[in-house]
């Protein structure tokens, strides 16, 4: 099963006295404002969905509010303003056992140093999920074997993490969440720390994984060749606003300011692959501008 996810109206902001700020200031705060108040708007007003299925990648440059806003999707922190409906239900307003529970069941999260317990080998770092879910040991082994071999691990279940590669524990990290068959998988910069060979891999890896699974995956990346390898569509963030979302065709055909297109135009292989998709259909107009 993939959900859907939408937000509206978010905000976070960071600093002394944020708190009744927003309502202060009609939910409209100018930057002056902000800046005299000693405010970061990491989220800044950003509303849009996930649809069911896709792979969306928040992109943007270090700072631009991609971690904070994620954390507000997964209401790893408590958003200043606005709502969040996963799969229909307002995690704003669900009790902490509700959001427990959808944070068991429902979402995957992947983050950068893969948060592997050390003392715990590849297969039981993988069961760990059904664990605290309460699986009977046998069936959770089990379960654990078969994504052994879905993430090409076979042969490292009874290693630990400091004997594999920064790749090798992205997969255990991936399988983890992939074990309690959750249905939105969130992915903070997972390949990041990986050398350009194991990255360019673990992306076709993903690719391959998302399209059998068809999971709603929200991923967050600073780099813009890897969210067109990846998403689905990409939304730009910039300074806690959203700049844009859209296809990789659609910012780059009709960036919506200055931003994007200073973004996708240094990203020359995004423009090669949409230039190639470009290339195919009806209009010779369409080649000359995906050219320049
Ligand atoms: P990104 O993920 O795009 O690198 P972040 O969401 O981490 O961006 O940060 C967005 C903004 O919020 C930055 O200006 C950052 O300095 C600020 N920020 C992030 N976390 C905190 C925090 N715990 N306290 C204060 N400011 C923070």
């Amino acid at each position: 099963k993939s959900v859907k996810i939408s937000c509206k109206n978010l905000w976070h902001l960071f600093g002394k006295g944020s708190a009744g700020f927003l309502d202060k200031h009609q939910h409209n705060p100018s930057e002056a404002d902000l800046a005299s108040a000693g405010l970061i708007a990491a989220v800044h007003d950003v509303s849009f969905d996930v649809y069911a299925g896709e792979i969306l990648v928040i992109m943007g440059l270090s700072g631009s509010g991609k971690s904070t806003l994620v954390r507000c999707l997964t209401r790893l922190i408590e958003p200043s303003a606005g709502q969040v409906l996963f799969d229909g239900v307002d995690l704003l307003q669900a009790s902490s056992r509700s959001l427990t529970d959808i944070r068991r069941r429902k979402m995957g999260m992947v983050f950068q140093n893969f948060g592997l317990l050390p003392h715990r080998t590849v297969l039981d770092n993988i069961a760990f999920p059904l664990e605290i879910q309460k699986v009977p040991k046998a069936d959770r082994l089990t379960k654990a074997q078969e994504l052994v071999a879905t993430v090409g691990l076979e042969g490292r279940e009874h290693n630990f993490p400091r004997e594999l590669s920064g790749g090798q524990q992205q997969r255990v990290g991936i399988a983890r969440s992939l074990i309690g068959e959750c249905d939105v998988w969130f992915l903070d910069e997972p390949f990041s720390a990986l050398d350009p060979l194991i990255r360019r891999e673990m992306q076709d890896e993903f690719v391959s994984l998302q399209s059998r699974l068809n999971k709603t995956i929200v991923f967050v990346t600073h780099d813009f060749d890897e969210a067109v390898r990846l998403g689905d569509r990409v939304a730009i963030m910039k300074d806690g606003h959203l700049s844009q979302i859209g296809t990789a065709e659609e910012l780059l055909m009709t960036p919506a300011n200055d931003y994007v297109k200073k973004f996708v135009q240094h990203a020359p292989r995004a423009k090669l692959i949409t230039t190639q998709k470009i290339m195919v259909p009806a209009k010779a107009g369409d080649i000359s501008v995906a050219t320049h």
